[in-house]
Parts: structure tokens; C-alpha cells; sequence
């Protein structure tokens, strides 16, 4: 390492001199990407964001990889019918989500891994990213989605049966990094209906052999509150064990990037 070496990988808390040193020994860009939206009665809007942002910290901790100042706003239409919810067309947020990352290809970056917080709803427009990334500028792009690197973890240790938007996952993790953010007392199960559709769940990480998605009316049908599933089972014990199930599964894939 030279003498320029830092303590922190935050792009945006380095000198461009300390990013010229730093790519000396990687050449991996995390880039957290979520949604500033709803989240219930107990739980900020910026959960998307703050989970991958700080799951991303913590694998800087253990590689020599790059953090990207996150993408706050993500494709989010179905939640707009509270307040305080952004939303941009999955054309304007793929455009920018590329355009970000094909940048700092301009700068030596070779791989990218788009950490997306935003469960399931904004992993089409993420998938055709990668796929651009990969043939129009020879980035070697990922799409991690953080609901499938819990998911094994997750089905050992839930209590709750369905966990679809801000209920057990997302209030657990957020119980474990920020804590002061969470509203414990506020917080409400809401039921999803008895019934989905065939080859449908109200569960994240449920059956869903089709895929669907639902529009903001559907949603203020499901659910006053906000949330889907039951946030009172969250625990920081079960945030813990999901975030080191991301953590080390993200840090796999970093270190064989960097080989
Ligand atoms: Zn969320």
C-alpha cells in the first residue's frame, strides 16, 4: 500500500489521489442501490438504502473494495400512496443506474455489484443494466439482490410466516444497524389475504413462480399501515444473522473478482 492508503473505502470521503492509490489494489465498485418509499408506521423511508449501504461497509471491511455513494431513488410506483415516497420510470432509473457505473469504468473500475435493497421490485430494470454493462462497456457487473443472500439463512431462522414489505427481514436488519431509526412501539402486523393467485405469494421469499407486482391502488388495498407481514417478530439477533449470510456471501464474490 502506498502512504496515500486510507481508512475508509467511501468513494465519496476519499481524495481522487487516495482513489488513484486505492485501485492499485482492487478493482470492485459496490454500489448500494434502493428506493426512498414507505415503510410502515415503524420503520424510516430510507430502509432500501440504508441496508445495502452499510452491508456494503462492512464487506469494505474485510476487501479492498470500493463503496459508491448510493442510489436513493429507485423505481417504486406502488408506493406512492403514502406520503414521502420518490418513484422515477424504470427507463430514467436504468439510464442513470448505467450511466453511474459505466462512468466509473471510465476511471479503472472492472466489476460492479449493484447491492439492491429494494426487494424484488426493481430487479428486471437491474438485470438489463448488468447485461449492458457486460457487452457495451466490459464492466463485469453483478445484480446482488440482498433478499436472495439471506435466503437460506432466513428460512432457518423466521418467525414470521409471510414477510413481504417492512415486516420481519427489513425490521430485524434495521433493529441491528440502526436501531435509534426503528419505532418498535409502532409497529403492526398486517395480514396479507387468505388467498394469492396460483403460482403467486405475499411472501418475499415465498412462492412466486410467476412474476407480478403490484400497483398502488393494490397495495393501499393490502395494507393501511404500510407494511405487509408481521414486524413485532423482528429481533437483532435475527438482523445480525441475516447481514453476516450477506456479508460473507457479497465478500465470496469479491474475492474471487479480485484474484
Ligand atoms: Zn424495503
Amino acid at each position: 500500500m502506498s502512504d496515500l492508503s486510507t481508512e475508509t473505502a467511501r468513494v465519496a470521503e476519499m481524495t481522487w489521489q487516495e482513489i488513484e492509490s486505492a485501485l492499485a489494489e482492487t478493482r470492485t465498485l459496490l454500489l448500494p442501490v434502493g428506493s426512498t418509499e414507505q415503510h410502515g408506521h415503524h420503520l424510516p423511508l430510507g430502509v432500501d438504502v440504508y441496508m445495502p449501504e452499510a452491508i456494503g461497509a462492512r464487506v469494505t471491511d474485510r476487501s479492498d473494495a470500493l463503496l459508491a455513494p448510493p442510489i436513493w431513488y429507485g423505481v417504486s410506483p406502488h408506493h406512492t400512496f403514502k406520503p414521502g415516497t420518490f418513484t422515477v420510470s424504470t427507463e430514467t432509473f436504468q439510464r442513470y443506474v448505467f450511466d453511474v457505473c459505466a462512468s466509473a469504468g471510465e476511471w479503472g473500475i472492472e466489476n460492479v455489484l449493484l447491492l439492491n435493497g429494494h426487494y424484488l421490485a426493481q430487479d428486471p430494470e437491474l438485470e438489463v443494466v448488468v447485461r449492458r454493462l457486460r457487452s457495451e462497456c466490459d464492466i463485469q457487473a453483478f445484480h446482488v439482490p440482498l433478499v436472495n443472500l439471506f435466503a437460506e439463512v432466513a428460512a432457518e431462522i423466521r418467525t414470521g410466516e409471510v414477510s413481504f414489505h417492512a415486516s420481519e427481514f427489513e425490521t430485524s436488519i434495521m433493529l441491528e444497524l440502526f436501531p435509534d431509526l426503528v419505532s418498535m412501539d409502532r409497529a403492526t402486523a398486517v395480514d396479507p389475504p387468505a388467498e394469492s393467485l396460483p403460482l403467486t405469494d405475499y411472501d418475499a421469499l415465498g412462492e412466486n413462480a410467476v412474476g407480478w407486482s403490484l400497483t398502488a391502488a393494490d397495495m393501499e388495498a393490502l395494507t393501511p399501515a404500510g407494511n405487509i407481514g408481521d414486524p413485532t417478530v423482528a429481533t437483532e439477533e435475527t438482523g445480525q444473522a441475516l447481514i453476516e449470510a450477506a456479508v460473507s456471501d457479497i465478500c465470496l464474490l469479491v474475492d474471487e473478482l479480485e484474484e
